[in-house]
């Protein structure tokens, strides 16, 4: 009776044992695909999330507000799939919701990546159920889950209900915010997420005719320190000094200034309108409306658009000035901008779009702010 009892604890330390030891494997796991994804350019900064599941009941997944860089096995959250509780003080990922419908209603999936990849993104924000379009010469379709706030249970029941309607779909677009790729295991979700991408701007080309490159040019950038101006450029022209100055004396709260001249960005500091948020991080990041100044043509092309809580500044021809209480937080702002402008111009071409609401653009423009100035007391 004792040695049966004393076996069965060693059996169950050995099998605990072997739990964590799988559990640290999957850990490393979701650290190099999200380095894999990082470096591949579907996932940047904080931006994404990524989960695998470990047994039934429950899933790893990455937690909020950490760069991919600086992930360590040790961050990674293990959340009950059920009740969405649990264990330790770091947070997981507010999407965590998602990757529990996906796992609930794909019975083999292993594996989950949600990106902010920025083809797939755009091109669903067209307001599209679907997008039918070519990969590798193959007719495919991309199902896109309708729109909802993130982090929220009806943005959840939408990818359940696409998965539901969709049953051999691998992968999936969240209309305005990004793509939730599945596999039966990391290789298979990784694979998705590229497809997804190269197929999204397959139809981006074919019929919004945008072939745009995604990314920041700087053109002048600087910082405040101690009420002086430092530029990053020492020639920089006395015209783009003064707008730096006027930025800085009407926006007191911010010391950093990226100035974005990528393609997207400059064509749209080409037009005169208001651009809306077609995607949930413009909103959050950026605003909830941006003015591009009037053409040559106009009034008021001179004038330059610098409002509170709006964190561009677009000047005519001239690509567009973003804003940061520090240097990473304005190059966010650049990366943002540059995918809402590819969007705007999708949207314009293909002559149709699905804007955010102002109502849902103010709650999560005001719960980002909020977040974040929570986020930096605690790094203080
Ligand atoms: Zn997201």
């Amino acid at each position: 009776m004792v040695r049966s009892e004393n076996n069965q604890i060693r059996g169950n330390r050995r099998n605990m044992a072997m739990k964590s030891n799988s559990m640290q494997t999957e850990k490393e796991e979701i650290i190099r695909v999200g380095r894999l994804l990082h470096d591949k350019g579907l996932l940047v900064r904080t931006w994404g999330n990524i989960s695998s599941r470990i047994d039934e009941k429950h899933f790893l997944i990455t937690p909020s507000g950490i760069r991919y860089e600086d992930l360590t096995p040790e961050m990674i959250v293990c959340v009950n799939a059920e009740d969405l509780s649990y264990e330790g003080s770091i947070l997981p990922s507010s999407e965590k919701m998602v990757h529990a419908v996906c796992y609930q209603r794909r019975k083999d999936a292993r594996f989950i990546v949600h990106t902010h990849q920025v083809y797939a993104s755009c091109a669903g924000a067209l307001g599209l159920h679907e997008i039918s379009t070519e990969y590798e010469e193959d007719e495919i379709c991309i199902p896109c889950a309708p729109y909802a706030l993130p982090g929220t249970q009806k943005l959840a029941d939408h990818v359940s209900e696409t998965l539901q309607r969709y049953k051999q779909a691998r992968g999936l677009i969240m209309s305005n915010h990004g793509t939730v790729c599945i596999g039966s295991n990391s290789a298979e979700a990784v694979q998705e997420a590229v497809k997804l991408e190269i197929a999204a701007n397959n139809f981006l080309m074919d019929r919004c005719n945008t072939d745009i490159r995604h990314g920041v040019c700087e053109g002048y950038s600087s910082r405040k320190t101690n009420g002086q101006i430092i530029y990053d450029i020492e020639d920089t022209p006395d015209r783009v000094k003064r707008i730096h100055e006027e930025i800085y004396t009407k926006r007191p709260d911010i010391s950093h200034i990226v100035h974005n001249k990528s393609e997207a960005v400059m064509l749209m500091s080409r037009r005169a309108v208001h651009m809306k948020p077609l995607l949930d991080d413009f909103a959050q990041l950026i605003g909830t409306e941006v003015t591009v100044p009037l053409n040559v043509h106009g009034h008021d092309g001179d004038r330059l658009h610098i409002r509170k809580n709006v964190n561009v500044v677009f000047n005519l021809n001239d690509g567009a000035y973003c804003l940061g209480k520090s240097r990473d937080d304005a190059e966010a702002v650049a990366i943002v901008l540059d995918k809402g402008c590819i969007a705007q111009i999708a949207a314009t071409r293909y002559g149709e779009a699905h804007f955010l609401s102002w109502m849902d653009c103010m709650k999560m423009n005001r719960h980002y702010r909020k977040k974040y100035s929570k986020l930096a007391e605690q790094h203080e």
